[in-house]
């Protein structure tokens, strides 16, 4: 039996004049995330989206994948059968057991696109449940909360029936709301935030400073991993890893030790706005919540924005650890955040950090530093990696 995947659009994403563009985005993204996969035919009709698997490509990493595509708020996996009603019932008696031999109660759903086929949608449910009912005598109808929802969709070429369906990512397709630069530690929060932003429409680029010799080759793969798996839900990032361990030495040197950390933040501000403007990118994404550590105080986040003119996006500011770590559960990135490499901040941690920082006091202390040409070096030892989703099996750069 054929079967194939109809991935329903958000209603709020396919809705107005931007219904076209978004559906395009949607359908160009689908099928670039299952290109490693095999062939398949994707197309859209009439809100929903179709993934018919081509010379035997398989069904469940398919939809593995569509499932975390924005922009979709559920993957059903249907059976094709011709747009006969005699075929419908078998198909709908076959290819259901599995749900239908153990449930009590269900209840049928047709919805007729083509309006020349000879019967009516409420028609169509009757005779499928009927087909059903006679196939297996335990079963009921209830039209409340039925354990089993059996949907039949007669569609232009084909009739479709399905019962199973999955939730899907939901948010809007990559892209669809412009470009942001999200500044990924190896930590918890960061992830987060760059999916929660990436959930909203955004495409992703990456910056990650790292510290040789304080921080290691495996904290900076650690970030690439990160990266990798974001990916899968919004598709390939570019990760520039930005060398900033002379940056922390000059500030070592120089400056107060109770504002390192502010200092060392504006720099990352500073620097990648510079990225994001060479890259276009509209804005800037942290991890920061309020109040998390000393330079999450708002004060501190205060001194830390004022260092670049771009809108930094924040996502997590108004979230517990405990809801942050349930999302990055959910997206998969836990794991790997919780690996003990270090990070750059944590390496030059003082003892003492202020927790309420003066503009003015952090603007005297930057005085003290080259602030331009450390800037500048940092910019050309920029390395950057292309991360692919990390199971599509395609390498790197
Ligand atoms: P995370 O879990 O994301 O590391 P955190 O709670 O450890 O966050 P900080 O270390 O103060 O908090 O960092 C705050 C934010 O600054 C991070 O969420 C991230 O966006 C950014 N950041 C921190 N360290 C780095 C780094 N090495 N490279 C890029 N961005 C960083
Ligand atoms: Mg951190």
């Amino acid at each position: 039996m054929n079967e194939v995947l109809l991935l329903k659009c958000g209603e709020l994403v396919l809705k107005g004049l931007n219904r076209g563009r978004f559906e395009d985005k949607l359908l160009a993204v689908v099928r670039r995330r299952l290109a490693h996969l095999g062939r398949y035919e994707v197309y859209a009709i009439q809100s929903t989206l179709y993934v018919e698997p081509l010379d035997g490509s398989p069904v469940d990493p398919a939809l593995e994948v569509c499932r975390k595509v924005f922009g979709i708020v559920a993957v059903c996996r249907a059976a094709v059968c011709e747009k006969d009603m005699e075929a419908v019932c078998r198909t709908a008696t076959d290819y259901l057991k599995e749900d239908l031999a153990g449930a009590a109660t269900f209840r049928c759903q047709a919805k007729r696109s083509d309006k020349k086929f000879p019967l009516k949608s409420p028609e169509i449910a009757r005779d499928v449940g009927g087909a059903l009912l006679a196939a297996y005598p335990r079963l009921k109808v209830q039209m409340e909360g039925a354990q089993v929802e059996v949907h039949i969709e007669i569609r232009d070429k084909n009739a479709f029936v399905y019962a199973k369906r999955f939730k899907g990512a939901g948010g809007m397709p990559t892209g669809s709301n412009g470009k942001a630069l999200l500044l990924l530690s190896g930590g918890i929060d960061s992830p987060v935030a760059g999916y929660m932003m990436a959930k909203r429409g955004l495409e992703l680029e990456a910056v990650h400073f790292f510290s040789y010799p304080y921080t290691s080759e495996q904290a900076k793969e650690k970030t690439l991993d990160l990266a990798r798996l974001l990916a899968e839900y919004c598709g390939r990032i570019r990760v520039h890893a930005v060398p900033f361990t002379q940056i922390q030495d000059q500030i070592r040197r120089e400056c107060q030790q109770d504002l390192f950390t502010v200092l060392m933040r504006r720099f990352m501000m500073k620097i990648a706005e510079r990225v994001a403007k060479q890259r276009g990118c509209g804005a800037l994404i942290t991890g920061e919540s309020l109040g998390q550590v000393a330079s999450q105080t708002m004060e501190a986040i205060g001194v830390t924005n004022a260092a670049c003119s771009l809108p930094v996006l924040r996502p997590a500011v108004g979230m517990d650890k405990e809801e942050i770590v349930a999302i990055s559960r959910q997206i998969g990135a836990f794991e790997t955040s919780i690996l003990p490499y270090e990070d750059c901040c944590t390496v030059f941690t003082p003892r003492h950090p202020q927790t309420k920082p003066k503009l003015e006091s952090v603007l005297a202390e930057e005085q003290k530093l080259d602030v331009e040409g450390l800037i500048r070096q940092a910019m050309e030892g920029i390395e950057t990696t292309l991360c692919q989703p990390a199971r599509s099996g395609q390498t790197d750069r």
